[in-house]
């Protein structure tokens, strides 16, 4: 099986980095991909460059065998659309092998307003990680989903939903793009390498 991670990454930080080998590991991942979007159709525009949030997630990853980069998104014109990416992956991968979109709650509440969101839960599995400060809403169109709360998803290619307790980390890249407007240390919220790639290139100020 293999595991998708989308985001903007801007910057890549240690939340997405530690939730997303967690998820690797408790689902038996061969492989997790980050795959940095170019426009994100739902959000303000990224501050670093294409360019730049792919060096910072390629820094990032390095020496975790279990993580790779993947640019399709910024390589192909227009919206970064999910479900484009996820077609273009089953272009490349067939079929049959499991794939699984993995995103965090925040993300996971505002899924139905994903472009063909439909169509994405017939390309992959989703595994929705907690995240602090959002809580899901039993009565909500997912909630009789909630109950599954395990990462058996190997037996089929796409097409569940699970929930997964992550390491709860209080980090996200706006709090980070505020500190460094704030001209305050962003360190130790993410990679070193990352951080300094910030200060090298001025990122965020
Ligand atoms: P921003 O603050 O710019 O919105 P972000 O920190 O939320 O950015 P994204 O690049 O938007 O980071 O996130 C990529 C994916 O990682 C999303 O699915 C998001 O839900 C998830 N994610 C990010 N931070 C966390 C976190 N602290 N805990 C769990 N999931 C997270």
């Amino acid at each position: 099986m293999i595991g998708i991670m989308g985001g903007t990454f801007d910057p890549i930080h240690f939340a997405h980095l530690r939730t997303a080998l967690e998820i690797a590991e408790s689902c038996g991942m061969e492989q997790l991909r980050f795959i940095p979007g170019s426009v994100p159709p739902h959000r303000p525009q990224p501050k670093a460059s294409a360019e730049q949030r792919w060096e910072m997630v390629n820094l990032a990853i390095a020496g975790e065998p279990l993580f790779q980069a993947d640019r399709r998104e910024l390589d192909r014109q227009g919206n970064s659309y999910t479900v484009d990416t996820l077609s273009s992956l089953r272009a490349d991968l067939g079929t049959k092998l499991p794939l699984a979109f993995v995103l965090g709650m925040d993300a996971f509440l505002a899924f139905r307003s994903w472009h063909r969101w439909q169509d994405i839960m017939q390309l992959a599995h989703l595994v929705v990680m907690s995240r602090p400060g959002y809580a899901p809403d039993p009565q909500d169109w997912y909630g009789e989903l909630l109950a599954q709360t395990t990462c058996e998803l190997r037996s089929t290619a796409a097409g569940r939903v699970t929930f997964l307790s992550v390491t709860p980390l209080e980090i996200s890249a706006t709090k980070i793009r505020e500190a460094c407007k704030a001209k305050k240390s962003v360190r130790f919220l993410l990679p070193d390498a990352v951080y300094q790639y910030i200060q090298e290139h001025s990122l965020y100020h």
